[in-house]
């Protein structure tokens, strides 16, 4: 303090007559006693606790369900599954993609659509000109959680045991909208034996959320021609889709 009052003489007399004084100078020149008690360490300064991730009710439901799923022995599949197949993607998700039942690549790897049609449906749900969204913005299930040997239709008595699942999910995740993926899925959620090409193209009705169906992107991949129509029914799944959340 003292050295501090000396220096400022000093420059009086060379003719400085103002001096902005920094701020640790500031606290130099404050006595001891005027001083404010030292701050608490603020709640940014302290030391971070590892925050638990955050599981909505939501996801802990569905993992509860897909939990169920993993020890279900309701038909014959599970003897020849690798493991069960349950669903991806947001669980919050306004658009729900729904296929028939896993395949090879599903089957080992325990995801939905990951092999050759799994890469069409990526390209079906990004492709600027067809969705256009991000694949994980949506959700993607089966009907069937275990695969049909090799790669068989399903057969009624499996979906009976199995549909419950899917009806169980699709209340959980409540979409916006429901994309039906190919002939299975359409008849499963409609309760219908309407070819896919007569229900294409058209909205209906799953216990209250809408519902399109379009071709499976296996279909796709062996008969591209239809990739056209199956356009023109993403392009109305989008129409619906911007204008519910234009409102
Ligand atoms: S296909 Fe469905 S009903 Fe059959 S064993 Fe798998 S989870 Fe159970």
């Amino acid at each position: 303090m003292k050295d501090a009052v000396t220096y400022f003489k000093y420059l009086k007399t060379i003719g400085v007559e103002y001096v902005e004084p920094s701020p640790a100078t500031v606290q130099a020149l404050i006595p001891a006693e005027q001083k404010p008690a030292a701050a608490p360490p603020s709640a940014a300064s302290a030391p971070k606790k590892e925050e638990p991730a955050i599981v909505s009710d939501k996801e802990a439901k569905l993992a509860e369900l897909a939990a169920k799923v993993t020890k279900c022995k309701k038909c014959p599949l599970h003897k020849t599954r690798t493991q069960t197949v349950f669903g991806s993607g947001n669980p919050n998700a306004e658009i729900m993609f729904v296929g028939e039942a896993p395949g090879a690549d599903e089957d080992e790897q325990g995801l939905p659509f990951v092999g050759r049609a799994g890469k069409t449906l990526t390209k079906m749900i990004e492709e600027p000109r067809v969705l256009g969204m991000k694949r994980e913005e949506v959700y993607i299930a089966n009907v069937l959680k275990c695969r049909p040997p090799n790669n068989r239709p399903p057969e009624p008595g499996e979906v009976a045991h199995c549909e419950g699942f899917l009806k169980e999910q699709i209340a959980l995740i409540r979409p916006a909208f429901i994309c039906a993926l190919g002939a299975h899925a359409a008849h499963t959620l409609l309760k219908t034996n309407e070819p896919i090409g007569r229900l294409r193209g058209k909205w209906f009705d799953y216990e209250g959320v809408p519902l399109i169906a379009t071709y499976h992107p296996s279909f796709l991949n062996r008969s591209p021609e239809y990739k056209k129509e199956a356009w023109k029914d993403l392009l109305m799944l989008k129409d619906a889709y911007q204008n519910r959340r234009a409102r």
